[in-house]
């Protein structure tokens, strides 16, 4: 058989090798299921690791330590100006992604698990062609099962639909070519605020214009404000309530005519970056030749077991749904992979949490006041202000803060909100608790270690565990003095 016409026939077939993808195919793998991987790009790990989560953190961790050196003279350790090596910074952001890729290589070899690279397209609900394919890879591939895996995109605005080096989308901001003396972020939202925190630690002048009337439409309030008092000093303006209409390339740079109360009617930047969500990839790939449901915002429809409605086809991660998480498309891989192998598995998890990695960084999981107001849920809620925190003292970071919220008759732990540094690795434990069905006074009674952010889940629980215990002794005071 001519090589590139040749067809192969595998047991289960992962489309997209993110970090929905290759967790599956490595899951399935070792439950005895002979699969491979197909993937477009050379490298494995998709958007998560090379455009997305893992370079933008890289980045975020030199703008927190450009910050750090700044922040350091309020306790008498003056640094001068710092010095910044782009090429460096760049080189040493694409060093950590080719690790991570590598890394991806070496355990599907030693799972035997090949990554063939192309773009699968279905032909039917049994066959994908395979186009474009890197040399030895076949023409099609014939499978008993295929996971979706193929993730999504970022949104462009058809204001901005301009061809400009000068206009970003998250994977050309993340690239870093240089630093612009100013930048515009369209978007408020995760993408947004990320990189305009590392664009504004790196030097440029960032303004952020958001359509809603908040930055992170969506998040708790409390939570978003601390970050956006933040982001007030360090961009040079955040525009609320306002769109941009019209984009225009200038010989100084893009020239954007704005739409809102408080906004310019037009200004100048080098550089554009445009953050205003995300789409699925589900289109152009074949999927009209199955039996996939796509609803209308594009996902593919899936149900607990992530079945769609083909049923020899899966889906898992951004291409089956919001949140548009890598986390959740991890959970999701697995439980595509033990379902496929006759486990009894489902996703059914309580808590997803989200982050934003800002300075400082906001976390949420499980139930929000948002979604117990609009679900008409009634909670207790006890906030715990990181000014009382020993820890975060020390750190010179008093302006966070830790909410639990819970069901005022079981005590559960419902949902946790926190905004302060290193939240997104404090909310583990939240999730954990969740997850856990644990109550107030489970966090009450676990000993946290002094002196720790940690510690403040713990204070929060004890406030509300503390309120309720207050409000069942009046109630018992009112009883005996009403009782004859
Ligand atoms: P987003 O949905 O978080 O934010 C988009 C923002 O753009 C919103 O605030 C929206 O109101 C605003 N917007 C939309 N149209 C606009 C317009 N015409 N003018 C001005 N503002 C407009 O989307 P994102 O920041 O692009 O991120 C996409 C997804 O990627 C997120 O939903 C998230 O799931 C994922 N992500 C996660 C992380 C993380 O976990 N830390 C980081 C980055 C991205």
């Amino acid at each position: 058989m001519v090589i590139g016409e040749m067809t192969q026939d595998v047991d289960l077939v992962v489309v997209g090798a993110g970090p929905g993808g290759y967790p599956a195919a490595l899951r399935a793998a070792e439950l005895g299921i002979k699969c491979v991987i197909v993937d477009s790009k050379p490298k494995p790990g998709g958007v998560c690791l090379h455009e997305g989560c893992i370079p933008s953190k890289a980045l975020l961790h030199a703008a927190e330590a450009i910050d750090s050196a700044a922040t350091a003279s309020t306790f008498g350790v003056k640094f001068g100006q710092p010095e910044i090596d782009v090429n460096q910074l760049r080189a040493w952001k694409q060093g950590v992604t080719d690790k991570l890729s590598q890394g991806i290589v070496g355990m599907c070899k030693s799972a035997g698990v090949e990554i063939i690279q192309g773009k699968a397209i279905f032909e039917d609900s049994r066959t994908l062609r395979i186009e474009g394919g890197a040399e030895g890879a076949p023409a099609r591939i014939k499978f008993k099962h295929a996971i979706l895996a193929t993730g999504s995109r970022p949104v462009t605005l058809r204001d901005l639909s301009l061809t400009s080096k000068r206009l970003l989308d998250s994977t050309g901001a993340l690239a870093l070519e240089d630093v612009p003396a100013s930048l515009l972020v369209v978007g408020g939202g995760y993408i947004g605020l990320e990189m305009g925190t590392v664009y504004a630690a790196l030097g440029s002048q960032v303004t952020v214009v958001e359509m809603t009337d908040g930055l992170l439409p969506g998040v708790d309030r409390d939570l978003v404000r601390p970050l956006a008092n933040h982001l007030q000093q360090r961009f040079k303006s955040i525009l609320l309530n306002t769109k941009v209409t019209a984009v225009k390339e200038t010989k100084d740079g893009l020239t954007v005519t704005f739409e809102g109360k408080d906004a310019p009617a037009s200004a100048t930047f080098e550089k554009v970056l445009v953050a205003v969500g995300r789409r699925p990839n589900s289109d152009g790939i074949g999927l009209e030749k199955t039996q996939v449901e796509i609803d209308k915002f594009g996902f593919a429809v899936v149900d607990e077991q992530c079945r769609t409605r083909d049923k020899r086809i899966l889906a898992i991660g951004d291409v089956s749904g919001q949140p548009m998480l890598a986390h959740r498309a991890t959970r999701q891989g697995i439980v595509a992979a033990e379902v496929l192998a006759g486990l009894p598995s489902a996703f059914d998890n309580r808590a997803i949490p989200a982050v934003v990695f800002t300075e400082p960084e906001v976390a949420w999981c499980g139930l929000t006041d948002n979604e117990a107001k609009a679900q008409a849920i009634t909670v207790g809620s006890a906030k715990f202000p990181w000014s009382a925190s020993g820890r975060a003292q020390t750190l010179a970071s008093a302006a966070g803060q830790t909410k639990v919220l819970f069901c005022p008759e079981t005590r559960q732990v419902l949902g946790v909100g926190i905004v302060g540094p290193r939240a997104g690795e404090l909310i583990a434990e939240a999730v954990l608790a969740i997850e856990m069905g644990a109550t107030l006074e489970d966090l009450v009674v676990t000993i946290h270690p002094h002196p720790t952010l940690s510690e403040t889940i713990m204070e929060a629980a004890t406030a509300a565990s503390s309120r309720l215990e207050r409000q069942q002794t009046s109630k018992l005071r009112e009883a005996s003095k009403a009782a004859p």
